[in-house]
């Protein structure tokens, strides 16, 4: 008898644990990522009402880096200052969409939920585990984390990448090595970006990654047919700018985020894609 509802409790947190993704609103994931499991339970959804839209003016791609104290470097964001960035998009209704959502509306012209923005982690960075990924899950926002696996274990260990994954962020290639591509021949690039690949299907389990970022941003002619070759369908660059439907995927710009971008240049990129210089 005991052992029978060891067993019902072991079976409830199981059921518990696949359903996170589908409660976090990003059960789409769980197809990307090649976790079968992760489908199989239903989760009732919140109880949100939630427009569906195909946004003509584009989607904002928010592009960040470390988040931390460092207040000499453009890419690094204060922790505080992160923070209430986050509680913005949060009160002011904001929903942060996955990869494969802005996959669909990029190339398709897929309806996604009403003021979409995109949240992208650049490197894999210790706070990025230590500090982004808890906010994320408060607020039950999705977020796409672009690592350099053979940096792995410098700032990040391949424990904390598949807690991330398993809390539902996607975990996604930013080269093996972070180089500048576009100083590469296109078996250069391909082999990066395979190696990559490769270490994430091993070590996260992740067979089937379609999600790609530069590494700097960095590329030459021969960059979307490595990545292509690669099995890649999307890649992020650091040109400024917003997405669109109808934009090639392998040229997706984005929004920087860094220290200078405080609450009302936050709102402002978030509002226009002709946001002011800063
Ligand atoms: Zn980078």
């Amino acid at each position: 008898m005991k052992r029978i509802s060891l067993l019902i409790i072991a079976i409830a947190s199981m059921a518990l644990l696949m359903a996170g993704c589908g409660l976090f609103g990003a059960d789409t994931d769980s197809k990307n990522q090649a976790n079968a499991g992760q489908t199989a339970v239903q989760q009732e959804k919140p109880k949100e009402k939630v427009n569906l839209v195909t946004p003509k003016e584009g989607i904002p791609v928010l592009m960040y880096h470390k988040v931390g104290p460092d207040k000499d470097n453009d890419a690094v964001i204060a922790e505080d200052l992160f923070r209430k960035q986050m509680k913005f998009l949060k009160d002011n209704g904001y929903h942060p969409l996955t990869m494969e959502q802005l996959y669909a509306y990029v190339t398709k012209g897929d309806k996604v939920p009403e003021k979409p923005v995109v949240l992208t982690f650049d490197d894999g960075y210790a706070d990025t585990y230590s500090i982004v990924y808890p906010v994320l899950k408060e607020y039950g926002f999705a977020g796409t984390v672009f690592i350099n696996p053979g940096d792995i274990g410098t700032r990040l260990t391949w424990d904390q990448v598949r807690e991330m994954k398993k809390g539902c962020m996607t975990i996604a290639n930013h080269g093996f090595n972070h180089v500048e591509m576009g100083q590469l021949s296109e078996q250069e690039q391909y082999e990066n970006i395979k190696k990559g690949q490769d270490a994430l299907a091993k070590e996260v389990g992740i067979d089937n990654n379609m999600w790609f970022c530069f590494p700097y941003g960095d590329t030459n002619e021969y960059s979307q047919a490595a990545a292509k070759k690669a099995g890649i369908k999307m890649a992020m660059m650091m040109k400024s700018g917003w997405a669109h439907e109808g934009d090639n995927p392998y040229n997706i710009l984005r929004v920087w985020v860094g220290n200078a971008v405080d609450l009302q240049h936050f709102e402002e990129r978030l509002n226009t894609m002709h946001y002011s210089d800063i």
